[in-house]
Parts: structure tokens; sequence; C-alpha cells
């Protein structure tokens, strides 16, 4: 351990970039703490993002018997009435395994974990905010801010978590609607309509661009679309979103020229921010973006403070968790190999 500070690394943020880089310095000899703030390691990617999208897609196409229904017949279901309850259930299941293996492996290689939220001092001491409200302070030699994103969630938008959700809310609905508005025709959003399409619930898509999924192949989204039409899911492309509304209990989209379409859920996918609005960067001497985001060197993942790297969702594209964890571990021997 340095002598000057508490920790060789201190990691702000679980997901896998701050996972994998405090591996990484442990295996170099380095002392490391990992802060995170909610009550389990893992992060966007294990809580709300990668695993439990991916999670609740192979449920329902399991479940539904999907992939068999071009042999059986498009009325061929595994299990008849499928509830919330049924996704949860394998949801819990996987996240409780994913949890594990992190803790796992945090104390195989003796990393040190304290639950709060983090947020700088100075350069090199955070000080740590328990959910009760107890604070404590610890610096470190190096520090990375591994603190990802959070949905994008716009103050006229009437959130309520139980019928108009945001990307990371949505994993945890009570209840499955007949009818799903999906606004914003991004990765998240489509990757969505499809799983709730496969349980025959109608999707309708918003999005003012033209086209979905800006960054891939045109013939190969062509070829996408002419599938999701042809299973149901409605598109609304080209249509500026004016307002959303409640009305009798239901989400109502008002498109540009009064246009309307009604739902009985609707998910919110407008983007995610940076999570450093919390983190006090100006005592440190760090800046972020509009949305949130920091500066790095692209080959080291330094900031502008040379001791103080960023890495996964907060440095922005390309915001895969393989990306992040491949920053994490960069950062990390750039850290302790390049003095
Ligand atoms: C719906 C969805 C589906 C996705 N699907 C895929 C996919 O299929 N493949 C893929 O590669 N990627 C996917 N991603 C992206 C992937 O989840 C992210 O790229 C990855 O999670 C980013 O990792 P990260 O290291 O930046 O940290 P994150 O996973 O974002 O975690 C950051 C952690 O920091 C903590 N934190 C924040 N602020 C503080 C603070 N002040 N103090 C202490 N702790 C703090 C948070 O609580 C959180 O646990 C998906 C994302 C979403 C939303």
């Amino acid at each position: 351990m340095s002598k000057a500070y508490d920790f060789d690394l201190i990691v702000i943020g679980s997901g896998p970039s701050g996972r994998r880089a405090a591996v990484q310095a442990a295996k170099l000899g380095r002392s490391v703490l990992v802060i995170e703030e909610q009550h389990r390691v893992g992060g966007v990617s294990v809580h709300e993002g990668t695993i439990p999208s991916k999670t609740l897609r192979e449920t329902v196409l399991n479940l539904t018997g999907w992939r068999e229904r071009g042999f059986y017949g498009q009325s061929y279901r595994v299990k008849s009435e499928i509830t919330a309850n049924d996704l949860r259930m394998r949801l819990s299941k996987t996240l409780d395994f994913e949890v594990d293996i992190l803790e796992h492996q945090f104390a195989r290689n003796t990393v040190r974990v304290q639950h709060g939220r983090g947020r700088f001092l100075d350069s090199h001491r955070i000080e740590i905010e328990a959910k009760d409200g107890a604070t404590s302070v610890v610096s470190g030699e190096k520090i990375l801010i591994a603190v990802g994103t959070r949905p994008h969630r716009p103050n006229d938008v009437p959130f309520d978590d139980k019928i108009i959700f945001d990307s990371d809310a949505i994993v945890h609905l009570d209840e499955l609607p007949r009818s799903l508005i999906v606004v914003g025709a991004g990765v998240i959003g489509i990757e969505y309509a499809t799983i709730f399409n496969a349980l025959d619930i109608r999707v309708t898509i918003i999005d003012a661009r033209e086209d979905i999924l800006g960054f891939i192949d045109r013939e190969v989204v062509a070829e996408l679309m002419h599938w999701l039409r042809d299973l149901g899911v409605h598109f609304r492309l080209g249509m500026k979103l004016e307002s959303i509304q409640m009305e009798a209990g239901q989400p109502v989209a008002i498109l540009e020229g009064g246009r309307r379409v009604r739902g009985d859920m609707l998910l919110y996918t407008g983007g995610r921010s940076g999570a450093t609005d919390t983190l006090n960067l100006s005592a440190c001497g760090l800046e972020a973006d509009a949305r949130g985001r920091l500066k790095v060197d692209p080959q080291t993942f330094q900031t502008d403070v040379p001791h103080i790297y960023a890495t996964g969702d907060v440095i922005g594209f390309p915001s895969l968790a393989s990306t992040s964890m491949e920053q994490g571990r960069l950062a990390a021997y750039h850290a302790f190999t390049h003095g």
C-alpha cells in the first residue's frame, strides 16, 4: 500500500470497467478499493442493462417457444399464460448468480468494496456517503472514474415506473401490458420492442428519425424492419414526439401534427447521460460535457488530471460492456506500469 495514501487505486463504480480495472490492479500487487453506491456490485451491466435484457430475451424466447414457431405454427406456445412474475423469477436467479461471481472475484483478488456514493474532496480524496447518511473519507494514489450512465429522463415525460418507464426501470415491471409504446428506435428501444413483440404484445415504435439503428448497414436494417413489420410491430418514424400524457390511466404519445398513439405502457429510451453530476468534479479539477461525459486520452484513459482515469460508458462511444472491461484493464495497467 502506498504510504501517502490509503489505497494505490480507488475505483468509483463496480460495473464492467471498474471491476476489470480493480482486478487488474490487484493482480499487479496494488491495494484497491471499489466504491459502489448500490447495495450490490455489478453496475448497470448486471442490474439494468446487458445481462437483464439478454436474460429477459432468452426467458421470453424459451417460455413462448418462439424459436419453434416456424415449424409448429404461429400459435405454438410452451407456456400459455406468461406473467411478469415468470420473467422476474429467472431474472433474479441470474442476477444473484452474477453478483455472487463478482463478489467472489473481488474477494479472491483482495479487492475491498465499500458501498456508498463517492464524491471528490480533492484530486486524491473521496468522501463516501453510505445509504444511512454516514460518511467516511479515503485517499488514493490513482483514481478511476467508472460511474457509467443513467437513462435520460426529460422533466416533461411523466415517468412513474409503473406505466411509463425508462430502460432501467422496465426490468422491474410488475405486470405485462397488452400494448406497448416504445419511444426511441435505438438499440435499447428495438431490443425491448422485439422482446415484448415475442410475448404477443402490440408494439408501436416512435422516432423522429426516418430510419432505425443509423450505424448499421442499411440492407440489414431494411431486412430487420421487414421482419419486424411482418411480426406485427408498428413503426411511426419521421414523426416528432410533441408530448406524452396520461389519459384515463393510459399513456398517450402525441406526435407532430396531432396524431395520437395510445398504449397500456410506454418505454422511453431517449439516450443516457454520464453519472457524473454527483461526483463534485470541480474539486478534482475536471469538468464533464453537457451529457455528463468525461474526455480522456484514447490510449491511456487518463483525464486532464493525469492520476485520474475514466473508463466505460462515462467516456461515451462505444458504450458496451465488453469494451468497458478492456478499457478498465488498460487504464489500470497504464496507471501502475507507467510511473
Ligand atoms: C438495456 C441495455 C442493454 C445493453 N445491452 C448490452 C449488450 O448486449 N452488450 C454490451 O456489450 N453492452 C450492453 N449494454 C451496455 C453496458 O451495460 C454498458 O456498456 C456497461 O454497463 C458500462 O459499464 P461501466 O463500467 O461504464 O459501468 P456501469 O455498468 O454503468 O456501472 C456503473 C456503476 O457505478 C455506480 N456509481 C455511479 N455513480 C457512483 C458514485 N458517485 N459513487 C459510487 N458508485 C457510483 C453505479 O451505481 C453503477 O453500479 C446495454 C445497456 C443497456 C442499458
